[in-house]
């Protein structure tokens, strides 16, 4: 049994039971799990969840299913790697990168999915659904295919051909719509009304955005149970960061981490940066934006979670920085020079932010610092084809190397 006691609106607190609704009847706020910590707290502790399988569910006391039949993939306890070499070019002497391009379908959208597919299974639905911006249609697509179920995937029709085919290989019936995500969610949001569908980021979304919380518990659990000083997240729907903020409050609530402040840093591209701007002019209303960036992963012009993301951001004393499509290829091309990490254009939103967080002095340089770098660049490769160097093509012998005159690089 599981540890979730109801389906609350985080407006007005209206409770609901745990079924695969999103809204309020009340005041049309979004529902969120709300669990027992007094019972969480007597039975979880850090050596229990230490010598549990190393995947998201070593936190089910804190994952909102009630079985433990997990339909997963061994999604989550990815690396956290000390970024030695990345943190000297940017002035960061404590900085480490969260690894999450190491999950199954290569973002970190498998903690989510795993999690909404696992309960839409425990709720009876035999098909899943999505409306992506392409990482989640990977994801939907292959969790749908481990769980047995039907898969129906929207997409916006402009995506990366590589992500595309990462999701057709599982074999769903992908749907490009003409127009961009924030079409693509209104449509699907009809069909969720009208169809017995698990849309995992629609009416499975309380279950959905829990998935997220684990990237706090396992930074936490990775730093020796403890939560880093400053964090910087990509935001496209606000709710990956909401989340990491929300799993490790809930860590220091049940006392398996110590409470201490951490800053939250939200990192968007500037074709698509609802939430940066809000935060840059002071102001908790959003303008709804069309998207246009190279960041199509993070591209929602008019995003579900914003409004609480800014909130996160200022609870937390944060901020939110934003950058350009040269510099989203720029932070792509340094983190790959410097870690040997190829990441997404998601992740050089993250870094290109970091770089600018870093040189405009918000971020603390000998704070312990956590950038989450999201999904893997070999989905996203057009985004730097013609920004790399050229492969040197010679004959088979000594003479032709030696006269390229090339030294190491
Ligand atoms: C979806 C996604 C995000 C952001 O997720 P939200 O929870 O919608 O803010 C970040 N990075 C990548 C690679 C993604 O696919
Ligand atoms: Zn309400």
């Amino acid at each position: 049994m599981g540890y979730v006691k109801s389906l609350k609106c985080r407006e007005c607190g209206q409770e609901y039971e745990k079924t695969a609704k999103y809204v309020c009847e009340f005041c049309f706020g979004p529902l969120e799990a709300a669990y027992d910590y007094d019972k969480i707290k007597t039975d979880v502790s850090r050596g229990k969840i230490a010598a549990r399988p190393l995947n998201i569910w070593r936190y089910r006391e804190f994952l909102p299913v009630e079985g433990t039949r997990y339909n997963t993939l061994e999604e989550g306890y990815t690396p956290l790697i000390r970024a030695e070499r990345l943190g000297e070019e940017l002035g960061l002497s404590r900085l480490y990168v969260k690894n999450d391009c190491a999950n199954p379908t290569h973002s970190f959208k498998d903690r989510v999915v795993a999690v909404a597919s696992t309960r839409a299974l425990e709720l009876g639905f035999d098909t899943l659904a999505c409306a992506s911006t392409g990482n989640l249609a990977n994801a939907v697509s292959a969790y749908g295919a481990k769980g047995g179920m039907k898969r129906f995937v929207f997409i916006p029709s402009n995506l990366e051909t590589s992500k595309v085919t990462a999701s057709l290989i599982y074999d769903p019936n992908l749907i490009g719509v003409n127009g961009n995500y924030d079409d693509v969610n209104r449509l699907c949001s009809e069909i969720a009304g009208k169809h017995k569908w698990a849309f995992v980021n629609i009416n499975m979304r309380p279950y959905y955005a829990e998935g997220s919380k684990t990237l706090g518990f396992e930074v936490a659990e990775q730093l020796g149970w403890k939560a880093p000083d400053q964090v910087v997240v990509p935001v496209a729907s606000g709710s990956l960061l909401t989340k990491i903020w929300k799993g490790t409050q809930e860590f220091i609530k049940v006392g398996l981490i110590e409470n201490k402040p951490m800053r939250v840093f939200g990192a968007q591209a500037a074709g698509c940066s609802p939430v940066t701007t809000a935060y840059k002019a002071k102001t908790d209303t959003f303008r709804p934006v069309k998207p246009n960036t190279i960041a199509k992963s993070l591209a929602i012009g008019n995003p579900a979670d914003g409004f609480y993301a800014l909130r996160t951001i200022a609870d937390s004393k944060g901020g939110a920085e934003m950058v350009t499509d040269e510099e989203i290829v720029e932070g792509i091309k340094l983190l790959a020079r410097t870690e040997g990490l190829f990441a997404e254009t998601a992740g050089g939103v993250t870094i290109g932010c970091l770089k600018k967080l870093a040189g405009s002095g918000a971020l603390d340089p000998d704070a312990v610092t956590v950038a989450y770098v999201t999904g893997t660049g070999l989905k996203t490769q057009e985004a730097v084809t013609g920004h790399l160097r050229e492969v040197k093509v010679i004959q088979p012998n000594l003479a032709a190397f030696e006269a390229t005159q090339l030294v190491p690089a």
